[in-house]
């Protein structure tokens, strides 16, 4: 077995979609970054690739590479999937935490699983996704961006 831990955060400006876990939220500001800036699924490859000690996704997805540039973060996924195949590596579990003041995420968040399942080619039930607020303390709690905190464990097949 192997764990991994990822971590990542976007600011949140005007005129920019807010996408996590492959699910654009409604909302009055979206995420700004390189790619589609989904927190979500970057927090989660960090997290694979380090469970396979493989860096992490900038090693991969330079932020400097136009082909990268407003980016489906799913296909950036789907090609850490395809490492972990080539390794003979499988997820065992996924739990991440999303941190942001607003908007509200339950509602979204079976959709994310749903996208993140099908990804990742196992059941839903293995991928853990919560979020809470930080209770208007600093940064995130002021609205200024969202982060999120993944951890995965691999099985070595
Ligand atoms: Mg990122």
């Amino acid at each position: 077995m192997r764990i991994g831990h990822g971590y990542d955060a976007h600011r949140l400006v005007e005129n920019k979609k807010l996408t996590l876990g492959g699910v654009t939220i409604p909302y009055e500001k979206g995420l700004e970054g390189h790619s589609d800036a989904d927190a979500l699924i970057h927090a989660l490859c960090d997290a694979l690739l380090g469970a396979m000690g493989l860096g992490d996704i900038g090693t991969y997805f330079p932020d400097t590479d136009p082909q990268y540039k407003d980016i489906d973060s799913r296909v950036l996924l789907e090609q850490v999937v395809e490492l972990m195949i080539k390794n003979n590596y499988v997820l065992s579990n996924a739990d991440m935490t999303i941190l942001a003041q607003a908007p509200k995420m339950a509602g979204h968040i079976p959709a994310m699983k749903e996208n993140l399942s099908h990804d990742l080619k196992v059941d839903a039930d293995k991928i853990n996704i919560k979020a809470t607020t930080t209770e208007k303390m600093g940064h995130i709690g002021r609205g200024e961006g969202i982060a999120v905190h993944s951890v995965v464990l691999l099985d070595n097949i």
